[in-house]
């Protein structure tokens, strides 16, 4: 073997290519092979949506181009009215090459800045749209979207159920445990707050009293010993209740280790946030109300919480829960989406799972609509055993089962239809 010192390298690496090496015949080489150069020129020619109601409003975007490529993506949550906004962005869409996707959605976001664009309904909208711009660079460029992200740092994505259980003392949630246990789960999360407990006193105000809190830590005790000891389980208080009584709440749970406890208060005072967080071991999450990366900088320079939970189709779409990702490593949180979609939202958040080295864990919330989720893409059932596995396919790799979808679409609602108005 003929080792070469660091200089000798150097010196080589300065000297002119010769040969089959020079540097025209591998430019022109690198060019043969490269597929940008080979892309189909794209253009944008409509955009449509279709909207359905199965965890919430779920918006579905299409974007078709010149070409007869065309790519989908799905938004949700602050899904109201986002349809008639894609409607309205389309103007800034029409003519343009898609595989600009950043510069795209960025073009949206300040045209917007007087529209509301700093969160909610426009950029929910925006995120939709951007899923499927990169569905459609991805076609377009015959690679899966995680490629086009950077890469994978993992070929499948953790899941976690999200048991939807009213009461988790019920038969029908011992049911529950039963299936989600044989599913092959690693983690699952039940719901703390509950409306209707008739120890509340006031229907308003969210002050938890003894009994409430006592009823919290029966159903966490009763899930934590119905689940196997590494199946981890995280809780989520949905910001109903006031500070003290998540300072209370956190403290009572020590004892079961959770994965984490969820938007113990509503997202807005982050003080309020890091008090909570730095009065307790149990780790505290927030994020699926929070927008684009301004949404978490506070939340991260404050050292508000120990995991976030950007809502891939709600917060600006795949590039942004990346950057959101990226500026979550530099404070040492981990990432674990909130996500509550079709197969196609979900496919598009495990492109960034893949795609950032700091994902802890990825949510699914359609255990109450099995045959939806089984059916609503040609794939069919993408979860297996806990994960979903990223596919070679190009773009996100997942079409709709448009038999199965339109089930649940909202009635009185189009189909994709063109809205060139
Ligand atoms: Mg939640």
């Amino acid at each position: 073997m003929i080792l070469l010192s660091r200089r000798t390298m150097l010196k080589n690496a300065a000297l002119p290519f010769t040969g089959t090496f020079a540097l025209p015949t591998l430019a022109a080489a690198v060019q043969d092979v490269s597929t940008p150069y080979q892309r189909p020129k794209l253009k944008i020619t409509d955009v449509r949506t279709a909207q359905v109601r199965v965890h919430g409003l779920q918006t579905h975007v299409r974007i078709y181009t010149d070409q007869g490529l065309y790519g989908q993506g799905e938004s949700t949550d602050a899904a109201v009215g986002t349809a008639s906004l894609v409607s309205q962005f389309r103007r800034f869409l029409v003519g343009q090459d898609p595989l600009n996707v950043d510069a795209l959605w960025e073009r949206i976001r300040v045209s917007g800045i007087f529209a509301g664009a700093q969160g909610g309904q426009y950029i929910t909208a925006l995120s939709g749209l951007e899923i499927a711009l990169w569905d459609l660079a991805g076609k377009a460029l015959g690679l899966p979207v995680y490629q086009l992200l950077g890469g994978k740092f993992r070929d499948r994505v953790r899941i976690y159920c999200d048991s939807d259980m009213d009461d988790p003392l019920s038969p029908e949630s011992a049911r529950k445990l039963s299936w989600i246990k044989d599913q092959g789960f690693t983690a699952m999360k039940i719901d703390l707050d509950d409306a209707t407990d008739p120890n509340r006193f006031d229907r308003v105000n969210w002050t938890a009293n003894n009994a409430e809190v006592d009823r919290m830590v029966s159903w966490v005790k009763h899930v934590r010993e119905s689940i196997p000891k590494e199946m981890e389980l995280a809780c989520d208080m949905h910001g109903r209740y006031d500070a003290g009584t998540a300072k209370r709440v956190a403290k009572e749970l020590e004892p079961f280790r959770l994965l984490w406890l969820e938007e113990v208060v509503p997202p807005e005072n982050i003080d309020a946030m890091a008090d909570i967080r730095h009065s307790t071991a149990t780790p505290i999450a927030t994020g699926e109300n929070l927008y684009m990366r301004w949404g978490y900088r506070e939340l991260l320079q404050k050292n508000a919480v120990d995991i976030i939970q950007p809502d891939i189709q709600k917060t600006g779409g795949l590039s942004e829960g990346r950057k959101i990702a990226n500026l979550a490593q530099t404070y040492y949180v981990p990432v674990a989406p909130h996500c509550v979609v079709s197969p196609i939202g979900m496919m598009s958040s495990a492109h960034v799972c893949a795609s950032v080295p700091n994902f802890l864990v990825c949510e699914w919330h359609w255990i109450n609509f099995p045959d939806l989720w089984k059916g609503w893409v040609k794939e069919g059932e993408i979860i297996q055993k806990g994960y979903v596995t990223l596919t070679d396919k190009s773009g996100l790799g997942i079409d709709m089962n448009e038999e199965v979808a339109r089930k649940a679409q909202v009635p009185g609602t189009t189909w994709f239809e063109s809205n060139k108005a």
